[in-house]
């Protein structure tokens, strides 16, 4: 178990981060299909296989922080729907906050996870409770936040992270879409799961297991 994120277990969560939403695609598409447009596992595994890609062919020594910036520019131009902006601007950010440290430990996490709501926040204008990706995000940015507070690893504090996305994942069945395509249904966006939050949660848990991996 590693104490902090470096160049290698960044690269390794874009990588599994890929492989779980490529393997989880089928899935995403059928909860986008019931309120949405059937698009967003296309969307995902577009837009990390995209990023996986354009990681591979940096440098050898590029920083966690320069990873990130280039797989957020790579889902943002390989992504067609809300989803690609949203995460193309959220990596770019936590990588921006990253900067040119060779290592984020857990304080670093809880401002990258900062940057990654505030910049789906600032361009997405949707609040916890809307029924998208904030749904998950927010609840596992704060539990991060209060987990390194009170004194926690890094891998605690990304487990209880990604706890707090799939209870948001679930929290949101019952809520109505206040925002993108699942917003045009109205009432009838009421008790399905939001796909965007389902992703979401899906990326939270490869941060776990590379970061969990690098321990092994
Ligand atoms: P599209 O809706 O353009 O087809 P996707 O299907 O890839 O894009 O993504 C849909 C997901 O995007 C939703 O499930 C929701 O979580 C998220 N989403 C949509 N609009 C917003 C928004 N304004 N802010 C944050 N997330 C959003
Ligand atoms: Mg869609």
């Amino acid at each position: 178990m590693t104490e902090t994120i470096d160049a290698t277990a960044t690269r390794r969560w874009i990588a599994e981060a890929a492989r779980v939403l490529s393997e989880q695609r089928h899935i995403l598409t059928d909860l986008d299909a019931a309120i949405g447009d059937a698009d967003h596992g296309v969307n995902m595994d577009r837009g990390f296989q995209a990023a996986v890609a354009r990681i591979d062919a940096l440098a050898a020594d590029a920083s966690p922080g320069a990873i990130l910036q280039m797989a957020g520019a790579a889902v943002m131009s390989s992504i067609g729907g809300a989803s690609g902006p949203l995460w193309g601007m959220a990596f770019r950010r936590a990588g921006q906050q990253a900067g040119d440290a060779s290592e984020l430990d857990g304080s670093a996490l809880v401002g990258m996870l900062d940057q990654v709501v505030q910049a789906m926040r600032g361009l997405g204008k949707a609040e916890v409770g809307d029924k998208t990706m904030l749904d998950a995000l927010v609840p596992a940015a704060e539990a991060a936040r209060a987990r390194i507070d009170a004194g926690a690893t890094l891998a605690e504090a990304l487990t209880a992270a990604r706890e707090a996305a799939e209870a948001g994942v679930q929290a949101t069945i019952p809520l109505q879409a206040k925002k993108g395509r699942a917003s045009y249904l109205g009432e009838r966006s009421i008790g399905h799961q939001d796909p965007g939050a389902t992703s979401a949660a899906m990326i939270l848990r490869a941060l776990e297991t590379a970061v969990a991996d690098g321990g092994a």
